[in-house]
């Protein structure tokens, strides 16, 4: 299969070339060419363990590497998972479900893609005879993710920027305390954006990119977001057959990477009736598919910091088919973006999908009310999830990171510190962290000393 960039100024790609490349040359990001339909076969699907229908999806795309090679990927992927079902799906009441996305090896959903994505570049590596240098900046979860998807594994070493004291200690714990050697977790006297400010710099110097066979990670990768389509129809197919074609997926959102996987799958056959897209008070997404307008506000920290986004970069994807597949839409509609900071889509499609915005106090109380009415712990970032459930759906909730990461925000809301054995560990480890000045030639110069 073949991958086409949404700004249409890019030859298409093979999945493994549009993989290592991220973001297209031209600014847009990777689609598949056509979008297969799996709709022949869910009930077959229905038998197959996660990793067995992780490889049945991702063969479909994937077609430049052999079968054999992809099943051993995906297979060592989740085996790092500590829950034998990977995506369990809890009924926690009548038409309402749970599906915990947690049991990765950093707590977060962003493990589902960044696991398998470590395997697919540690592959290329030999494959191509080639290091490869992974960067990337993070204000939490992804670099954790990021990191533990190359941690030890040949060939490969991984850069992640964070600010120095201002990710949670136990974030910062699962980034700097691995003991992997091939890992550099960099402390930089600066804020988050002056770390992407660097970033982009240096990714900018080509010369010094291509030395370095530089790679990024963030959340705009092909292979993040179809990974991430396979958790959706896992759950799906765990259904009563009943209760298959009235599901609604409740997803907080923050890139839209993670709801948009959802919405392309259902492109993809399968029935799936509707998604509700859960902001935190950074509502950029919440005002775009309430009034149809898309515009750019100021971020506000919140107690839910992993969806603190004002710029959903995923949101390109759905653009390029809300606009027909024209490119050159497309084109226009970004740049309109960048120039005025709005855009107003004129026949918004917003059938399916609905969405809430829950400001910090709420996250609090629907912590609360959860833990009163069904005995269940959420994180801050699910909490939101449970604002407005439509009583007329089947909801599953997407539960994109477990309660022990955020300890004191549970503790204040119910009283009860939740904690988790792998987080306990770390507390006990040295922490290595390398503190650098947020300035592009001290990253530079850091890079040039440690790159394999
Ligand atoms: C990254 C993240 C989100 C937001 O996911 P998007 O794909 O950016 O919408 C939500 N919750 C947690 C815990 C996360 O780490």
């Amino acid at each position: 299969m073949k991958f086409i960039s949404t700004r249409g100024q890019t030859p298409s790609l093979g999945f493994s070339d549009a993989v290592a490349t991220g973001l297209a040359p031209d600014g847009g990001l990777f689609l598949p060419e056509t979008l297969p339909d799996f709709s022949g076969q869910l009930a077959a699907f229905g038998k197959l363990s996660y990793a067995e229908l992780c490889f049945e999806f991702m063969r479909v795309f994937a077609t430049d590497i052999p079968a054999a090679t992809l099943r051993t990927i995906v297979d060592e992927s989740y085996t790092t998972f500590a829950d034998p079902a990977i995506a369990p799906l809890k009924p926690l009441g009548k038409n309402l479900y749970v599906l915990e996305l947690f049991h990765g090896p950093t707590l977060a959903f962003k493990d589902f893609a960044l696991q398998l994505l470590g395997n697919l570049y540690a592959h290329q590596c030999v494959v191509r005879r080639e290091t490869i240098n992974v960067l990337g900046a993070t204000s939490g979860d992804t670099g954790a993710a990021a990191i533990h998807g190359l941690l030890g594994k040949p060939g490969t070493a991984i850069f992640i920027l964070y600010p120095d004291g201002r990710v949670s200690p136990l974030q910062e714990r699962q980034m700097a305390c691995t003991g992997a050697a091939n890992v550099f977790a960099i402390a930089i006297d600066g804020s988050f954006d002056d770390a992407q400010a660097s970033l982009k710099e240096i990714f900018g110097d080509q010369a010094f990119r291509t030395h370095h066979r530089l790679s990024a990670v963030n959340s705009i990768n092909l292979a993040r977001v179809l990974a991430q389509c396979v958790y959706y129809l896992y759950a799906w197919l765990r259904l009563p057959a009943a209760e298959r074609g009235n599901v609604e997926f409740v997803v907080p959102t923050g890139n839209f990477g993670n709801v948009l996987a959802g919405w392309l799958l259902q492109q993809m056959g399968v029935p799936i009736r509707s998604f509700k897209v859960a902001t935190n008070q950074n509502d950029i997404l919440y005002r775009l598919f309430t009034t149809g307008e898309y515009r750019v506000g100021a971020v506000l920290p919140s107690l839910a910091p992993s969806m603190d986004i004002q710029v959903a970069s995923n949101f390109e994807r759905f653009i390029y088919f809300n606009v027909g597949r024209d490119a050159e839409r497309v084109r226009e509609v970004m740049q309109t973006f960048k120039t005025t900071g709005a855009y107003t889509f004129p026949d918004f499609k917003r059938a399916t999908f609905s969405a809430s915005r829950t400001s910090d106090a709420e996250i609090a109380s629907l912590i609360t009310r959860v833990y009163r009415e069904h005995g269940y712990i959420v994180d801050p970032h699910t909490a939101c999830g449970f604002k407005e459930l439509n009583p007329d759906r089947v909801s599953i909730v997407l539960s994109t990171a477990s309660p022990a990461k955020f300890p004191d925000t549970i503790r204040s809301a119910i009283g009860v510190e939740p904690t988790h054995p792998s987080l306990e560990v770390l507390k006990s480890k040295p922490v290595v962290k390398h503190l650098l000045a947020s300035t592009p030639a001290a990253i530079r110069a850091y890079i040039d000393r440690h790159a394999v």
